[in-house]
């Protein structure tokens, strides 16, 4: 019984051993089937396009095409950044007398280094000339914007510099009695000796009003009697390096600190310290210089009306020292 079983059994396993070679078979003749695929397929498609590759081709040109239209505009942009610099440098800012702004190094391009990163493929020379392109147009755009910045202060500024330098006059032309003592060297009457006088002299009566020539503040007031010097004076910080100075007056109608605007009534007319006569001695002082006042008295005054002016001046002289 035993020998038969085992012999049953031998049977069954020869014939499950034919089923397996067979399955064996099956599967090593599909590999080959498969590996002969694959070969077949690596071949063709080194030699030829699939559809897929034509279209990832196409895909590709379509990419780099974009990439170069984006370029194009980066380009018109910095162009068009070039034409506001070049009006802001020759244009806007000599009508405020300001030099061109400079930031040290705001051209020079960033190091290599900040692109390396996307450096590694084939559009990668487009995407690194783009990013560069790109970091150049935002470093004018930041310069700019600092500039327009300063000429917006500028601006401001120069409303607030209109009204305080001197531009009026000092006193009621109508007033006048005399000839205006002129600015600058002079033979003195009396020594014969060349002699610099630091400002106008206005001939007038005691008491006729003197007004501030342009807004800021009172820097000194001194009220002296004496018979030597300025006497009583006011001296008015206008800022801008500008200062005027009233002299010879009579009575001061304000104090030291005080702030004061264009065309206020200041002092009264007076013959106090060096004077022969009633006058208002009149100084600008630009930047610690004295500078003649008659520019200084009518900012859009005409030709003819500063040649009648001058026609009005002599070397008279009201102050004997
Ligand atoms: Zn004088």
């Amino acid at each position: 019984m035993a020998h038969f079983s085992f012999k049953e059994k031998s049977q069954e396993e020869v014939r499950s051993l034919i089923h397996r070679l067979r399955a064996y078979r099956l599967v090593r003749n599909l590999l080959i089937g498969f590996i002969l695929v694959a070969i077949c397929n690596l071949l063709f498609s080194s030699l030829f396009y699939t559809p897929k590759m034509f279209r990832l081709a196409d895909e590709k040109r379509e990419l780099k095409l974009k990439y170069e239209i984006l370029q194009n505009r980066i380009r018109s942009s910095q162009r068009q950044i070039e034409q506001i610099r070049h009006r802001d440098n020759y244009v806007y800012r000599p009508l405020f007398a300001s030099d061109t702004l400079a930031i040290e190094g705001i051209y020079n391009p960033y190091d290599e280094a900040k692109y390396a990163e996307l450096w590694g493929d084939e559009y990668s020379p487009v995407m690194v000339g783009m990013w560069q392109e790109m970091d150049q147009l935002a470093r004018s755009l930041y310069q700019e914007s600092l500039s327009l910045d300063e000429l917006q202060a500028l601006t401001e500024d120069k409303e607030k510099f209109s009204t305080a330098i001197p531009a009026i006059w000092p006193i009621d032309r109508s007033k006048m009695r005399n000839k205006i003592g002129a600015f600058g060297y002079r033979v003195h009457p009396v020594y014969r000796q060349w002699r610099f006088h630091s400002g106008v002299d206005m001939p007038g009566r005691i008491g006729d009003p003197i007004y501030a020539t342009g807004d800021g503040v009172v820097e000194y007031v001194e009220r002296s009697r004496a018979r030597y010097g300025y006497g009583t004076q006011i001296l008015i910080d206008h800022g801008y390096g500008y200062k005027t100075r009233y002299a010879h007056l009579n009575k001061l109608l304000v104090e030291p600190g005080d702030t004061i605007t264009r065309g206020q009534l200041i002092a009264e007319m007076g013959n106090t310290g060096v004077s022969t006569s009633p006058h208002l001695h009149y100084e600008v002082i630009y930047n610690r210089s004295h500078v003649n006042p008659i520019n200084y008295f009518d900012q859009n005054m005409s030709a003819e009306a500063y040649k009648s002016l001058m026609s009005q001046i002599q070397d008279a002289n009201y102050e004997a020292e």
